[in-house]
């Protein structure tokens, strides 16, 4: 009796944490770096660029959250992941194929663009959000430092180049060459003297790189106020 009562509240918890969601159809999954992947399933929503769903597997419990890669009026919603080696979706989901189901939620969030000036600091996957203000048509007055290891981990770089130009900045840890920045974008912005006054300061990416990127932007006389952050945790 107890085992059965155990499993019936067990049972709700997964119905509550996935209330809400809609099994969805992947159109496409691709792997486009080592471990990385974009994921597509046709779009069911009005979102704003910057937002974020979450993603399930289906009967599995805790959903995860991802931030929405594709514009705004794009007909596919598009999610770039990383597989995190003991993870419970990641690994799942870089596996699937055409016509397998997940299941999606609804657009939430308030990481969205204003149509002022801003920079944009991304690091890894964390460009997700910047790809979709992009391809929202939001690149008047921005300018964009993306962090990675490699010259090939700068997604959607072929976007990025042509519409921010010299504005548009990668900072490679690893490779340097090809216009790269060698370094972290946290060296880049020590070695910038004076940073704008005025724009929004917009990050996303690990805990660890927006606080230290957070710092050193106050350091250097940007206001609290005007830093927005999205941490993928
Ligand atoms: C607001 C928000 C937006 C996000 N957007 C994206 C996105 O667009 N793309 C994306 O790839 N991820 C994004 N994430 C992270 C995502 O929600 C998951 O945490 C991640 O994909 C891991 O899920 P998982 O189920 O495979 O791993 P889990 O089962 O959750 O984690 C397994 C283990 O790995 C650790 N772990 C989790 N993530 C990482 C990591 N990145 N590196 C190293 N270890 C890790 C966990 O602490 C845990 O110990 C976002 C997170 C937040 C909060």
């Amino acid at each position: 009796m107890l085992c059965y009562l155990y499993l019936q509240v067990f049972n709700v918890d997964q119905e509550n944490m996935q209330e809400g969601l809609r099994e969805v159809e992947i159109v496409s999954v691709e792997e486009i770096a080592d471990k990385v992947y974009i994921l597509e399933f046709e779009r069911f929503f009005e979102f704003e660029a910057g937002q974020i769903i979450k993603l399930a597997w289906p009967g599995e419990a805790k959903p995860r959250l991802y931030s929405i890669a594709s514009g705004e009026k794009q007909p596919n919603i598009q999610i770039l992941f990383n597989v995190v080696g003991e993870g419970q979706l990641t690994p799942m989901m870089a596996g699937m194929r055409h016509g397998d189901k997940i299941l999606a939620s609804m657009p939430l969030g308030k990481f969205t663009g204003t149509g002022g000036p801003a920079w944009w600091i991304a690091q890894g996957t964390g460009i997700a959000p910047f790809a979709s203000m992009l391809r929202s048509g939001q690149t008047h007055n921005k300018t964009l430092i993306h962090g990675g290891r490699y010259h090939n981990s700068f997604y959607y770089q072929d976007e990025f180049i042509p519409m921010l130009g010299e504005r548009y900045i990668r900072c490679s840890s690893k490779d340097s060459g090809d216009s790269l920045y060698h370094g972290r974008v946290t060296d880049y912005l020590k070695s910038i003297d004076h940073l704008p006054v005025g724009p929004l300061y917009y990050l996303c990416g690990s805990a660890e790189m927006v606080v230290e990127t957070r710092d050193i932007l106050i350091e250097k006389g940007v206001g609290f106020g005007e830093i927005v952050s999205e941490i993928y945790f």
